[in-house]
């Protein structure tokens, strides 16, 4: 297929307003960017599960990025377990050996191929293999210095900001603009959990009245450091599906969970409570003038539940709330049809491809055409690299780059678009939209 040399031209000088990430912070990057394992933070490492490799004996081979990992849930508050590397004692070489062979099952994936577009265009080095791990793995630790951050993101990746989800605010904002989680105070199931967030509220919470008060004031901080939006992951740990319940319902929910020490009660039990609290969350964040990131489709990691995260199980949240801003993640993948017609069907609906093109960068290109011919071009946002490392970031936006180029190049060849109104459109889609949304000056 040929491509228009002057789309292509004029994709790569966009500098790319990028919808989501979770970078690392670049003061911590010296601890983990110590060898190959650095460059499985995570994606490729689900795919080296689902070749076969057992859990533990991953954890063993990624040993930095496990600990980076485990301090990460740990600081999020995330309802995920990271298995226990199987030992901690093995060596470089040991390591490899373990990782080597599905990592060879799995280089055909899209995962394996951003990794390897990291690992040729940052650290020069053509393969991942057993004679270059050696190398990459010294050419890593030798990248640990000042500006590094600035260099790939801006001078390699050309992204003028990236929306990052680490939750904390305090990063460059010459990189980065922050997005908090109110997560926390929906997927409530015990007195010990309620307590945690009286210690981030800094009131006591003892009646469901108090728990919204609490979550409001909480917000108000976020607002005040400057957050650009609030993002919203529970499709890793419960059905999108939020009824409207009423108070009566939630309030027998929270009394029955003030009760429980421990795990507390049951998913089915703390429903209520949790469908009336993202109704709350949602209110207070139309109420802020923020949008709402909601993850949709596949969950990172193996052995999630998909069909807990399709997107049609929202519909009664964009019904009911016709003045939020939903900006709806990842393709919905693989509900992918179902995604692009909620953002054809409802005007508060936005359609992020978000971490779309290193999942398939044909699914990429095939949405890209759908959503083209279906969706208003002020509702597209193309690119977010949703990765723990700048390496991955780079190689992900140089994959979202080759997608746009080629589905515009096809849509300009089939007499669909012309070339400027390609250009145009390809500016709206890697940079303006997402600007306009999030209310960012780039
Ligand atoms: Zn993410």
């Amino acid at each position: 297929m040929e491509l228009n040399q002057r789309i292509k031209a004029e994709v790569e000088k966009i500098p790319l307003v990028d919808t989501h990430e979770h970078t690392m912070p670049e003061a911590e990057r010296s601890q983990y960017a110590v060898d190959f394992g650095y460059l499985f933070a995570h994606y490729n490492t689900s795919d080296l599960v689902s070749a076969g490799m057992p859990p533990r004996l991953m954890e063993a081979a990624r040993l930095p990025m496990h600990h980076y990992r485990v301090a990460y849930i740990k600081r999020r508050r995330l309802r995920r377990v990271i298995p226990e590397p199987e030992r901690e004692d093995m060596s470089l070489e040991e390591r490899w050996q373990a990782m080597e062979p599905f990592w060879e099952a799995m280089r055909n994936t899209a995962y394996a191929k951003m990794t390897l577009i990291a690992i040729k265009d940052i650290f020069g080095i053509d393969d991942l293999s057993r004679d270059t791990f050696l190398k990459l793995s010294q050419a890593i630790a030798d990248s640990r210095r000042p500006g590094w951050y600035r260099y790939v993101m801006k001078e390699k990746a050309n992204i003028a900001l990236s929306i990052i989800d680490v939750q904390s605010t305090e990063v460059d904002r010459e990189l980065f603009a922050p997005v908090m989680t109110l997560d926390h105070f929906i997927d409530v199931r015990s007195r010990q959990e309620l307590g945690y967030l009286e210690a981030e509220a800094g009131t006591a919470i003892h009646s469901l009245d108090s728990l919204v008060k609490a979550m409001q004031t909480v917000l108000e901080r976020y607002l005040d450091s400057g957050v650009v939006a609030i993002k919203n992951v529970l499709a890793y740990v419960r059905t999108l599906e939020y009824d409207k319940v009423s108070r009566h319902e939630a309030e027998l929910a929270f009394n029955r969970l003030t009760q429980h020490l421990g795990e507390g009660p049951s998913f089915f039990e703390a429903k209520p409570l949790q469908d009336y609290m993202m109704h709350q969350v949602i209110q207070a964040v139309v109420e802020a003038g923020l949008p709402l990131q909601i993850h949709t489709g596949l969950q990172e990691g193996n052995e999630n539940i998909i069909t807990n995260a399709n997107p049609t199980h929202l519909i009664n949240l964009f019904i009911e709330y016709r003045e939020a801003k939903f900006d709806l993640f990842h393709g919905g993948y693989p509900y992918v049809q179902e995604w692009a017609t909620l953002a054809k069907n409802f005007a508060n609906v936005y359609a992020d491809l978000c971490w779309v093109h290193i999942i398939s960068p044909e699914v990429g290109r095939r949405l890209l055409h759908e959503l083209i011919e279906t969706v208003p071009a002020n509702k597209i946002m193309a690119f977010g690299g949703d990765s723990i490392t700048v390496e991955m970031a780079y190689a992900h936006a140089r994959m979202a780059r080759q997608v746009v180029t080629r589905v515009l190049s096809e849509k300009v060849t089939e007499g669909y678009l012309g070339d400027d109104e390609a250009i145009a459109l390809a500016r709206r889609i890697l940079r303006d939209n997402p600007a306009a949304l999030f209310k960012l000056s780039v």
